[in-house]
């Protein structure tokens, strides 16, 4: 057993500090946490978190590991010659890359995340590779491929297809390399030329196809859509998660209200005001189009969030210049539009374990998954502690 004593205790789902409390673990699962306890716990291995916050493990609901739009220029990986050439081995490097992504996420705090769509199913394999311990990262949850009606905009990470017929053979294909969600694009990616935003990009009819045989195989549906239309679409189909959700009129947000479903706001995809390190490596073109997309998109956030649609954090971290391992960031965003840190935490964790529907996480409770985070001051009062982790737990191990 691990024992964390001296611990301040958030436990995802009530607004309050449960204080010098003592947390066990009993492998990878809280076997009890009780507060202002002095048992000594000899025999044990204890931890002295000597004051220190712990919460449950972070969630976030889209990234992907598999991308790194905006690079670090001393620390790019060899993968095109210099005249732009993809090397025939490059699926290699995006694993490599893909191994240190996953790392870096862990040691931000998050226990669990979604990957939103690899690239050619190298997320296949690193999520065997994390499962049997030949890679550091969190329980990784992933998609395959994203389903599009259009080429992708990056290489690998799209399968495109057409019809009803078509999209329950793309389901299947996924299905057949053992995802643990089925990813639907149905609004063009943001850089796409000749891009509307009133398009969906599937027909109800085929969307539907798609939701029936995810349905079928137990397995949620998550979809990009920004725009009225492909909103409006996919959530009529019976969809389980809106991402994004750029410029939803009341409609829509209606919609979404009556079906319960989760919208993943993706605040940084994109922000209205972009990160320094993401102007530098755009054009101006882009950076407006960046620019405008994040108003529209954080106003519509915006007024969901105040009708009460559910959210659960969401990065899009390795798109649109966000970087891994600053997942928590999206907690203060939240905040921006809106949200109290204890929503925003709970965003993070309870909220984001439900519109998952994963079992027993999110929460610290007895019988619930050893996943935690140790965070040096109190979140609920000062949010910006979740940005430098002082430790972090999975599964009932201390991670270094
Ligand atoms: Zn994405």
């Amino acid at each position: 057993m691990l024992v964390l004593k001296n611990a301040n205790v958030f436990d995802g789902i009530n607004e309050k500090i449960v204080k010098n409390a003592t947390v066990v673990l009993d492998g990878a699962e809280i076997k009890e946490i009780i507060p202002n306890c002095n048992k000594a716990f000899e025999n044990e291995e204890v931890i002295d978190l000597k004051g220190k916050y712990v919460t449950p493990g972070f969630i976030d609901c889209h990234v992907h590991f598999m991308l790194d739009e905006v690079p670090d220029k001393e620390r790019m990986l060899n993968d095109h010659s210099a005249g732009g050439v993809i090397f025939s081995n490059v699926d290699s490097y995006v694993a490599f890359r893909a191994v240190e992504n996953a790392k870096k996420t862990l040691k931000a705090g998050f226990t669990t995340v979604v990957d939103g769509g690899g690239v050619d199913y190298v997320d296949v394999a690193l999520k065997d590779a994390i499962k049997l311990g030949y890679v550091e990262g969190p329980d990784y949850h992933i998609s395959g491929k994203q389903i599009t009606a259009w080429t992708s905009h990056f290489r690998g990470l799209g399968q495109e297809t057409y019809g009803p017929f078509g999209m329950r053979r793309m389901v299947r294909e996924q299905l057949y390399w053992g995802v643990d969600q089925i990813k639907i694009e149905n609004s063009a990616p943001i850089r796409s030329v000749g891009r509307s935003l009133a398009k969906s990009a599937f027909t109800l009819e085929e969307m539907s196809a798609a939701v029936d045989e995810a349905h079928s195989a137990d397995l949620l549906v998550s979809v990009h859509a920004r725009g009225i239309k492909p909103v409006e679409v996919a959530v009529e189909a019976g969809v389980d998660l809106i991402c994004h959700g750029t410029g939803m009129d009341e409609k829509c947000i209606e919609m979404l209200l009556d079906k319960g479903i989760y919208v993943l706001p993706t605040l940084a995809s994109p922000n209205p005001n972009p990160e320094p390190h993401i102007v530098a490596a755009k054009s101006t073109r882009v950076i407006e189009l960046l620019k405008e997309t994040g108003r529209i998109q954080w106003e519509s956030i915006r007024n969901a969030y105040k009708a009460g649609v559910k959210m659960a954090l969401s990065t899009d971290a390795g798109g649109v210049g966000i970087k891994h391992g600053e997942n928590a960031k999206e907690m203060l965003r939240m905040k921006e539009i809106g949200m109290s840190n204890f929503e925003s935490l709970k965003a993070a964790t309870s909220e984001a374990a439900k519109a998952m529907r994963f079992d027993k996480k999110g929460v610290l409770k007895e019988g619930y998954v050893a996943d935690l985070v140790i965070l040096n001051d109190n979140p609920l009062e000062n949010l910006e502690t979740v940005c430098s982790v002082a430790g972090v737990i999975k599964g009932g191990k201390v991670v270094n």
